[in-house]
């Protein structure tokens, strides 16, 4: 689930890091501005942007992460306005014939599958607009964590320290959490990856099913998120044949095009791509924690632990 760096128990001192008095004041616990009751635990969440990065398109979120919206009161707000799959198809690239097709409507072992593409924005608005106002508190970037007993002490950018007693680092690929727990940074994979949603607003005719086409180079995926919007994606090893692909909109969009044109995509598939919106982030590195940093770092300590990309990117 994207969420932020948020912590429980927190008290705040809004104080310069070096100010003793107001370090002494913060010894004693009392709640900061915007201390809110979430599930009855005195929470925060915090967020180093001014404004919530809505932006982004959407991604596939699986049955475990419904699992968490149901429990935060909003899995069914999520479920109306996204499709549920029935399937993926995986094509090979190369052939155009489907290599293989896989039912999502099997039985997990606690019920049913549930996997829909979610769009990226539509998640965090509805995630803020259930939060208490002024649960999110926007502009504050932790710099540094320090321990003070069972207390940590989190130093944040504008100076001020805050106290918490447990601290999920939801804070991206570069988390500053999982620094503090000792893994090593995320490696590149050496894949990019673009991605765009296209809109149609009559409807787009696919059916609930995720779509993946593989070979050639990349990798590709279309998936309808709703009965108008479709998120489209693409991964491939960027190489000097690529030119000045990354140098704009149009270009990404003309080579990613000219790549699946050149393999055995259907047609459905490219007006996707022709007519959505993209990122002025043209493309993004891929990064990952190997699967041995994970097993021999410690992903959590003391009340502290790491979630999502701060995880495994
Ligand atoms: C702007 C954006 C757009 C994206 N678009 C897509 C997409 O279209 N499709 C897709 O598949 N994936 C996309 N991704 C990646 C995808 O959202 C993540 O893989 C997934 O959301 C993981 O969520 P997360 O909460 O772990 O990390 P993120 O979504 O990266 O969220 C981390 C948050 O923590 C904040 N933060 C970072 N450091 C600190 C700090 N020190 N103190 C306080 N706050 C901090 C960041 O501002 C950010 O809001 C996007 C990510 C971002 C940030």
């Amino acid at each position: 689930l994207p969420a932020n760096t948020g912590y429980a128990h927190p008290t705040v001192d809004g104080g310069r890091r070096g100010d003793r008095h107001r370090r002494r004041r913060a010894r004693r616990p009392r709640d900061g501005p915007g201390i809110a009751q979430v599930k009855g635990v005195r929470s925060v969440v915090l967020e180093s942007s001014a404004t919530l990065r809505a932006s982004g398109y959407a991604f596939t979120t699986w049955t475990n992460a419904f699992r968490a919206l149901d429990a935060l009161g909003v899995g069914d707000k999520i479920r109306e306005h996204h499709l549920l799959y029935e399937r993926l198809v995986a094509f090979s690239a190369s052939t155009g014939e489907a290599a293989a097709k896989l039912s999502l409507k099997m039985q997990g072992k606690s019920g049913p599958h549930e996997i829909r593409c979610v769009k990226r924005n539509f998640l965090l608005e509805t995630l803020e607009n259930e939060l208490p106002e002024g649960t999110i508190r926007y502009s504050s970037k932790i710099v540094a964590i320090e321990e003070e007993g069972n207390v940590k002490l989190l130093h944040m950018a504008d100076g001020s320290t805050i106290r918490a007693n447990v601290l999920v680092g939801c804070d991206g690929v570069n988390s500053v959490v999982a620094r503090w727990l000792g893994l090593h940074k995320p490696i590149l994979s050496g894949r990019s990856a673009t991605r765009g949603l296209a809109e149609y607003p009559d409807g787009h005719g696919f059916g609930p099913e995720m779509l993946q086409f593989i070979g050639q180079g990349f990798r590709s995926g279309v998936l309808p998120c709703s009965d108008t919007s479709v998120y489209w994606n693409y991964t491939w090893y960027p190489s000097p044949a690529d030119g000045d692909a990354e140098e704009s909109v149009d270009k990404m969009r003309q080579h990613v095009l000219a790549r699946l044109r050149a393999a055995k995509i259907p047609a459905e598939a490219l007006d996707v791509i022709e007519r959505s919106e993209m990122s002025d982030v043209v493309s993004s590195p891929l990064r990952f924690r190997s699967p041995l940093a994970l097993v021999r770092g410690s992903i959590c300590r003391g009340g502290v632990c790491v979630a999502g990309d701060a995880f495994h990117p």
